[in-house]
């Protein structure tokens, strides 16, 4: 195992604190010296999901109670009705959209972000599609109702119409951001251009607002129906900012992260150490991920999303990455010293999830790093089966780390090496290493292929949906 970078004008003091740090992953903890992540909220949860439903049939009621037999029956009526239902339902929805990507911690430690990145998908698509067939409903209706055609009608709205011109740039800004998530597009950009793309769906709603509240049916003459409306949109973007934004900037203030130590685990693989003050306070559970930004030159701009690879050590945290791409690759060059902003922790995929008393980890690659410590993490009396998979020992990433967690707790460590076309991990091999499959939490971890194929063989074997876990390495 070697070091890298190698330490630059490396005095005596300095080498002795890297070999500590090396050292104070592998021994095992004694005393817990940091805060225990709290527990999930599947009640405030399912309280949400209700009052989404209950926004939602306020909202669709509130757009039907303007309607009438007489506007209905005028030039452009139908259009008009059409156009305002479908106004307030996409404007609802792209709200609520945009809550299921904010990061609250208390959904996303009860849900997980993938879970919640996969509703926001969901989602996604009704709000934008109501949101156009407002668009052209509301063209079409005011086309009827002047007697003009709708290219004139556009026109008018842009010169004529109050905030007008603003909605059509958020509108289109809205679009530019459906387009990119489609997974032909998205496969062919870089990620930070997605990222930043999505990012303008925020201006694009705001730029939106100002000409619901001018030009809306239902808000002319109505304040307490300004109020609410306006209540919910400010009250959003709160939310916003209390989760995405004050909360790191506050933390990051509070635990001034710096680069400790980097060290190579296995081929492409490095584990980073950073320091940190106050870091006792950080209340985390093995298996969250935090986003991580290195504050180099070539770095700063992308934060991405690593788990941390062993319980907090105060004054120390530790990744482990595998280089995959530029950004990932680079964090092998990080210098000692390099400042580090973090937002999080986030993710489900933590010790709540085991409620059998008996758990099955399994991870692949480098998907080691929250199953190393999440093991960690587990009930002292939780019984534990680790099975790691890899092409050879030398892959194995954090192996040692691994075996003598398990010795302490008197569970079973099986690795399971060789290239996927000649050693088969398969039914017959889960249930050999893993008799008790059925009757344990099982928790999985690695790459998509992996995972999905131990979750099918697990099934097979018996074990209930309810009591598989695992996390994706991708959104
Ligand atoms: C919850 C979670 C935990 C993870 N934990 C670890 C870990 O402990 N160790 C580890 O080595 N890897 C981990 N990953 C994967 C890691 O985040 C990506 O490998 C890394 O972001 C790749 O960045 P890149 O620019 O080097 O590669 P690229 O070539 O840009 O991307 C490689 C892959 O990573 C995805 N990706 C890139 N940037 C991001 C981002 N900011 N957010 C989400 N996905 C991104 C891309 O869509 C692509 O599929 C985790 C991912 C997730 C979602």
């Amino acid at each position: 195992m070697s070091t890298v970078p190698p330490p630059t004008r490396a005095s005596r003091t300095k080498r002795t604190k890297k070999a500590d740090v090396a050292a104070l992953w592998r021994a095992p903890q004694v005393d817990r010296s940091h805060r225990p992540g709290p527990a999930p909220l599947p009640r405030v949860v399912h309280g949400l999901e209700l009052l989404c439903g209950l926004g939602f049939g306020a909202v669709v009621a509130l757009a039907l109670s303007v309607e009438n037999h007489a506007a209905l029956a005028s030039a452009g009526g139908w259009p008009l009705a059409i156009s305002r239902v479908a106004a307030f339902a996409g404007s609802y929805l792209l709200l609520v959209m945009v809550v299921l990507a904010a990061r609250l911690p208390w959904l996303e430690r009860t849900v997980g972000q993938d879970v919640l990145v996969r509703w926001h998908r969901r989602v996604a698509p009704y709000g934008v599609s109501l949101v156009s067939l407002h668009v052209l409903a509301v063209i079409l209706g005011y086309a009827q109702m002047l007697k003009t055609n709708v290219v004139h009608m556009l026109w008018s709205f842009w010169v004529n119409y109050p905030d007008m011109l603003m909605a059509s740039v958020g509108y289109g800004l809205l679009l530019l951001a459906a387009f990119t998530s489609i997974r032909a597009a998205r496969s062919k950009m870089k990620y930070e251009t997605w990222w930043v793309v999505h990012l303008y769906t925020y201006l694009g709603l705001v730029l939106a607002f100002m000409h619901q509240i001018r030009t809306g049916v239902m808000f002319l003459g109505h304040e307490h129906t300004i109020e609410a409306w306006t209540t919910l949109w400010v009250g959003v973007g709160v939310l916003i900012a209390l989760s995405r934004v004050v909360p790191p900037l506050v933390r990051n203030q509070r635990y001034r992260l710096r680069v400790a130590d980097v060290r190579e685990e296995a081929p492409n693989v490095y584990s980073v150490t950073v320091t940190g003050k106050n870091l006792e306070r950080l209340a985390v559970s093995g298996g969250q991920f935090f986003q991580w930004r290195f504050l180099t030159r070539g770095l700063w701009s992308h934060s991405h999303p690593y788990s941390l690879s062993a319980l907090p050590r105060p004054p120390y945290l530790r990744v482990t990455v595998k280089g995959l791409g530029d950004q990932s690759r680079a964090v092998a060059h990080l210098k000692p010293g390099t400042r580090v902003f973090v937002e999080g922790p986030y993710g489900a995929f933590t010790r709540h999830l085991a409620t059998r008393g008996r758990a099955t980890l399994l991870a692949a690659g480098v998907g080691v790093t929250p199953i190393r410590a999440l093991l960690e993490d587990l009930p002292a009396e939780t019984d534990v089966t680790v099975i790691v998979r890899a092409s050879s020992e030398r892959d194995v990433v954090h192996g040692d780390e691994m075996r003598s967690l398990v010795a302490a707790r008197e569970g079973r460590y099986h690795e399971v090496l060789g290239r996927r076309d000649e050693v088969a991990f398969d039914d017959a091999a889960l249930e050999r290493l893993a008799p008790d499959l059925a009757t344990s939490d099982v928790f999985i971890c690695g790459p998509s292929g992996f995972t999905d194929e131990v979750l099918a063989s697990a099934r097979r074997l018996g074990t209930p949906d309810g009591h598989l876990h695992y996390e994706a390495f991708t959104f």
